[in-house]
């Protein structure tokens, strides 16, 4: 956590919709021994994003749920004594949480502009920019492999009339063999496969291990 955020009390944690991607729910349920009926809402897919499945003729999406001792608040926020508010999954959070309160601007790491912390909160002069870049590029890649997940649940279950348990049975099973191909590259050369994703100047080794990995997510999901 850094500095800043431990000594706010959590806004960005309130009354905002956390839309996960379906690596987040995996890693959270297995981490938390959960399941994803427990801490997930398929709510409607707006504004539209990556990740969107069919349940039906709805397309949804996945979010986190609120809290059971007030529902303003993500499910998994802590309400400590001293009226300071701490993620209850820090290490597991969704990618989405990792980014905040940066985004992508022209290329550059810069703050999100509907930013809910106080003003004085971030110097930008003064955060580390390659922590926030790589995260930034994570959750685009992460956002990227959910998306082509969903996609082959909408051409397969979805269209056939899916179920949300249905759908949640395929993310299960899509990330299970995803986490293990991961494990096979090995988090050194994973981490470096996301780094070299989307740039135009990457060598050809990196491009050929960036799209093998996606095209075995894709024949992954549709088995
Ligand atoms: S990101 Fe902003 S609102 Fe969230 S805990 Fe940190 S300083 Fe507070
Ligand atoms: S998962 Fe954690 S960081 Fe993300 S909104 Fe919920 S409490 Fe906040």
């Amino acid at each position: 956590m850094s500095d800043t955020c431990a000594t706010c009390t959590g806004m960005c944690c309130y009354d905002v919709i956390v839309r996960v991607t379906g690596y987040d729910a995996w890693r959270i349920k297995q981490a938390q021994a959960l399941q994803f009926e427990q801490f997930l809402t398929a709510g409607p897919d707006e504004p539209a994003g990556q990740g969107a499945f069919l349940l039906g003729s709805e397309r949804r999406a996945l979010y986190l749920g609120k809290n059971a001792a007030n529902e303003r608040a993500c499910t998994f926020l802590m309400h400590l004594p001293d009226g300071f508010r701490r993620c209850g999954i820090y290490a597991e959070r969704p990618t989405v949480c990792t980014v905040y309160p940066m985004t992508f601007t022209n290329g550059s790491v810069a703050l999100r502009p509907d930013v809910r912390c106080k003003a004085a909160n971030w110097n930008m002069a003064t955060i580390t920019y390659p922590y926030w870049r790589r995260n930034l590029l994570e959750h685009l890649f992460e956002s990227h492999v959910y998306g082509i997940v969903a996609e082959r649940w909408n051409e397969t279950g979805g269209k056939n009339g899916g179920t949300l348990p249905g759908y949640f049975a395929h993310v299960e099973r899509c990330f299970d063999s995803i986490d293990a191909l991961r494990s096979e590259i090995g988090k050194e050369s994973f981490d470096d496969l996301i780094l070299h994703w989307q740039q135009p100047a990457a060598e050809g080794d990196a491009q050929r291990r960036v799209a093998d990995f996606l095209n075995e997510v894709s024949s992954i999901c549709a088995r």
